[in-house]
């Protein structure tokens, strides 16, 4: 259930966006609308800014208008009073001249804008002036004179700029100009008489311009309707824009005005300079006012202020971008921790260790779900108590005492401790308690963390148990008990103890027939029926299968023992009912007496079980004491198996020979057996019946059927061309080689290596042999009958083989045992089973072989009987290689003779 809580919680704090990156969000959206509101501002200041350039502009000309037209009009009107002083008095005209220079003198001085006044006659002739004397040239006068009597309704006439300082002069310095303006004076009836000519001074213009020019970034211009420039302001050159050009030459109409904005190209900056340019022509004079304003200069002023704007803004979009990185830096840092808070208590607790976390009392704060289900306390159970209430009661209070001391002095404290549950189960638990320190260095709480090991342990104790145990009976086993044996020598209070060995009889038989469960009964019983017999003092234990051992320590008479046996071997032969079938049981038990700091433990069981194969020997359901004889035979055991062991690993004192078999219908010699010699280091003949059965008990005898076969048939190569060719060969190979090794494989390899063929070999396995269970055993036999070597079932009669088992075998040949050869003429059961092996023989359409035959009358009896070979000491003795030679190449000159005789 709180699994899928968390998981829940966690689903939904996935939909959210996290809160720092929220907050980057909304500082980069803050951030980018500070921005544009200020491209906005500078923006919207821009165009106030040039509008109100603009206004201005409009405002100059319109100022500018009026100041020119006041000045043109004061001229004209000061021309025209002279009209008013030549009808007062005609005279002035026609005599007095220098009366009428004088007015045009006086008049001058009123007119600063002037610099001369010229009077002519309707003609063109000069007829007055302000400085006395004609012009030089009466271009102008002519022209003012034709323009004005041609129109009639013109009173005034503004001339274009003219070179030098007066009428009709030439420029004599720099490039002075003059503006000729002319009127046309009448008469007292309205008729024209004379014109006057003002000489208009053009810096008297420029000075009018100049607080304007002053005041603002403007060049002033003033223009002719016609297109004539007549005036410029100071302030550099400025071209007309095209615009402004294409009006002046449609020529303008009165009191036409406008702004344009055009771009004016000056000689310093050649991607052109924004002007401003705003025009008026006045309505009474054919006159264009100009005013050109630099927007560049206009607008310093709001470029000034843009900067600030811009600076502002700047400073506000940088506090935000600020401000919000470091909370969103704060907000992610504060993610981090708690994401790494919350995986940290997610692994605490859902660790599979079972943790408490307690405060520096000892008082648990907290515990884990791995805790609660380990021990069954809950969190809310236990906060606030003590570890007490895990307390099994184990442990002592020096224990705890201790451990607090560790813990308390900062260290880690480790340990095995076993805690009680809730339901009072005992734990056995693996505890580290850590000692949490804050930055000075004190301890604020303990963290306990354990691993339940119980089952661990509890399995390492079994296996304990089971190391030293047999799991069946819950015996010591035979480790332990050589080490109670042991321990029991090796005290040296000189303590007499007896050891009894114990084997069930005919145990195999019950396992075979009742199964092995039935077997395993049949222990249990019999360990409890010997518990029940043996003192308390008495070790029992279960060497293994069906045999046991006792360990009697201090022991006060040999007697005693007798007894204690004959009372286990009683309680033993009482029958056991095991389900349906009821049997009787009995033991055989071997008894050997030892000195505590005199024998050693192997010897001693070594003993015990010799005696133990006494009683077997002496028929079962018995005891036997150790004695020296039995010792000597052990001895002797193992000198044998020592020395083979030398012989083989040396190549020494082992020997092939051969004993010839006879056919009996012409006694000639057609095989012989293979048998082996040892003549040992002391120079003794150790007969095969004695050794074999040694290397087959200790498994020298697969070194020794290997050996066997190299020597062999090396041997056997050599006969192929001498006097023992054609001669069969008879291998005698044990159940063991065969249960354990891949001896038919090594031989059908040897033989083809040797070049010998199959039907030349014969192998003999005894007939106890066939009755040992083993599959490899029965591949063995099988792959040598089909690779074409003859089988011989040696010893027949003394094992009890199956009649199925042997014809399935295919076999070739029966050799009847040596024991019923010696029974003939003596033992009337011996000669019927002979018989009655022939019989069986020529059913199965096998040879048979009569081995031991040592007399006439066996022979003769066997030859009666049917036998197809005779072996034996009245024939042949096994002898060595260069006799065997001798004996064969004896027998064919015999037989030789023989038939020549004949
Ligand atoms: P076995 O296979 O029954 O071999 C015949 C034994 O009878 C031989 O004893 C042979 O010397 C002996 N014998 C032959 N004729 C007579 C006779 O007329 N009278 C008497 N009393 N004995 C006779 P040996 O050589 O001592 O071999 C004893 C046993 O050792 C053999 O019995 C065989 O089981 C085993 N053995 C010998 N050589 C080998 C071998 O190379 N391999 C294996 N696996 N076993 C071998
Ligand atoms: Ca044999
Ligand atoms: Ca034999």
């Amino acid at each position: 259930m709180e699994v899928k809580k968390d998981v829940a919680s966690s689903k939904t704090a996935k939909g959210f966006i996290r809160p720092h990156l929220a907050v980057t969000l909304f500082t980069l959206l803050v951030a980018t609308a500070c921005f544009l509101l200020m491209l906005f501002v500078l923006d919207r200041g821009e165009q106030r800014a040039t509008r109100e350039q603009e206004e201005k502009t409009r405002l100059l000309a319109h100022a500018l208008e009026n100041t020119v037209i006041r000045s043109f009009q004061d001229v004209i009107g000061r021309l025209n009073s002279i009209e008013e002083a030549l009808i007062l008095n005609p005279d002035l005209l026609a005599q007095d001249v220098d009366a009428l220079n004088r007015i045009l003198d006086d008049l001058l001085a009123l007119t600063p804008s002037l610099r001369e006044v010229v009077v002519h006659d309707s003609a063109g002739a000069w007829i007055a002036s302000s400085r006395q004397r004609p012009p030089s040239d009466g271009a102008v006068a002519g022209k003012c004179n034709a323009r004005l009597l041609q129109n009639n309704h013109l009173d005034y006439l503004i001339l274009e700029p003219q070179p030098g300082r007066y009428l009709g002069g030439r420029s004599p310095r720099g490039n002075q100009q003059h503006i000729p303006v002319c009127v046309l004076l009448r008469d007292s009836l309205g008729l024209p008489f004379a014109t006057a000519t003002g000489v208009l001074n053009p810096d008297y213009l420029k000075e009018l311009f100049r607080p304007a020019h002053e005041m603002n970034p403007v060049l002033l211009e003033l223009y002719h309707y016609n297109g004539v420039l007549l005036v410029k302001g100071e302030g550099g050159a400025a071209a007309l824009h095209d615009h402004l050009a294409d009006l002046f030459r449609s020529s303008l109409k009165a009191r036409e005005y406008g702004t344009y904005h055009q771009t004016l190209v000056t000689a310093h900056a050649s991607s052109g300079n924004s002007v401003i340019t705003s025009y008026r022509s006045t309505s009474p004079l054919p006159l264009v006012m100009l005013v050109h304003l630099d927007l560049e200069k206009g607008l310093s002023a709001w470029h000034q202020e843009a900067r600030f704007v811009f600076w502002v803004f700047v400073a506000l979009i940088a506090a935000v971008l600020m401000g919000g990185s470091v909370l969103a830096v704060a907000l992610l840092r504060k993610y981090r921790m708690e994401s790494e808070i919350q995986l940290l208590t997610a692994a605490i607790s859902s660790t599979a260790n079972a943790i408490f976390i307690t405060d520096q009392q000892g008082k648990i704060q907290w515990v884990n779900r791995a805790f609660e289900k380990l021990t069954g306390w809950r969190l809310q159970e236990v906060r606030g108590q003590t570890p007490k209430v895990l307390n099994s009661g184990e442990h002592d209070r020096r224990f705890f005492h201790q451990l607090w001391v560790h813990i308390l002095s900062g260290q880690v404290w480790r340990g095995q401790l076993t805690n009680t549950t809730r339901d009072q189960r005992n734990i056995i638990v693996d505890q580290t308690i850590t000692p949490i320190l804050n930055q000075y260095q004190e301890i604020t709480h303990f963290v306990a963390v354990h691993e339940d090991v119980t089952a661990r342990t509890r399995a390492e104790a079994q296996a304990r148990f089971l190391a030293r145990h047999d799991a069946l009976t819950a015996l010591p086993n035979r480790r332990s008990f050589a080490e109670a044996l042991g321990d029991a020598l090796a005290m040296d209070d000189a303590h007499l103890l007896a050891i009894l060995f114990i084997d069930l009889d005919h145990f195999k038989t019950i396992n075979d027939t009742l199964g092995h469960q039935a077997g395993d009964e049949v222990l249990r019983i019999s360990t409890e029926r010997m518990r029940g017999q043996l003192p308390d003092h008495a070790l029992l234990a279960r060497l293994g299968g069906d045999e046991f051992s006792v360990l009697i320590r201090s022991l006060n008479h040999t007697a005693e023992v007798q007894r204690l046996v004959e009372a286990l071997l009683q309680v033993m032969a009482q029958p056991v009912q095991l389900g349906e079938s009821r049997f009787s049981l009995s033991a055989s038990v071997g008894v050997t007496f030892g000195q505590a700091g005199q024998d050693d433990a192997a010897t001693l069981l070594r003993q015990a079980d010799l005696a133990m194969y006494k009683a077997k020997h002496d028929g079962r359901n018995t005891f036997s004491f150790f004695d020296e004889k039995m010792d000597y035979a052990m001895h002797h055991h193992v000198k044998l198996e020592q020395g083979l062991r030398a012989a083989l690993s040396q190549n020494q004192g082992l020997l092939l020979c051969y004993q010839p078999i006879i056919a009996a219908h012409n006694l000639q010699p057609v095989a012989v057996e293979v048998l082996m010699r040892w003549r040992n280091s002391a120079g003794e003949w150790i007969s095969p019946a004695e050794f074999i059965p040694v290397a087959e008990g200790n498994g020298l005898i697969l070194e020794l059927g290997r050996w066997q076969l190299r020597e062999l048939f090396e041997r056997l190569n050599a006969w192929q061309q001498g006097a023992l060719r054609g001669l069969k060969v008879s291998i005698n190979i044990s159940a063991v080689q065969l249960a354990r090794d891949n001896i038919a494989e090594v031989l059908v390899a040897k033989m083809f290596q040797h070049g010998i063929r199959p039907e030349q070999l014969v192998v003999e396995v005894t007939e106890t042999t066939l009755m040992t269970e083993s599959t490899r055993l029965r591949e063995n036999l099988d792959f040598l009958r089909d690779s074409g070597v003859s089988l011989s079932i040696d010893d027949f009669g003394t094992g009890y083989s199956s009649l199925s088992y042997i014809s399935e075998l295919d076999a070739h040949l029966i050799k009847i045992d040596r024991s019923f050869v010696q029974g003939i003429g003596k033992s009337h059961s011996d000669e019927e089973i002979i018989l009655a092996t022939i019989a069986l023989a020529r059913n199965l359409d096998m040879r048979v072989v009569a081995e031991g035959v040592e007399e006439g009358e066996q022979r003769d009896f066997l030859i009666r009987a049917g036998v197809d070979y005779l072996q034996g000491y009245l024939f042949a003795r096994p002898m060595f290689e260069s006799e065997l030679t001798d004996f064969i190449a004896g027998c064919r000159r015999q037989l030789t003779a023989t038939v020549l005789h004949d």
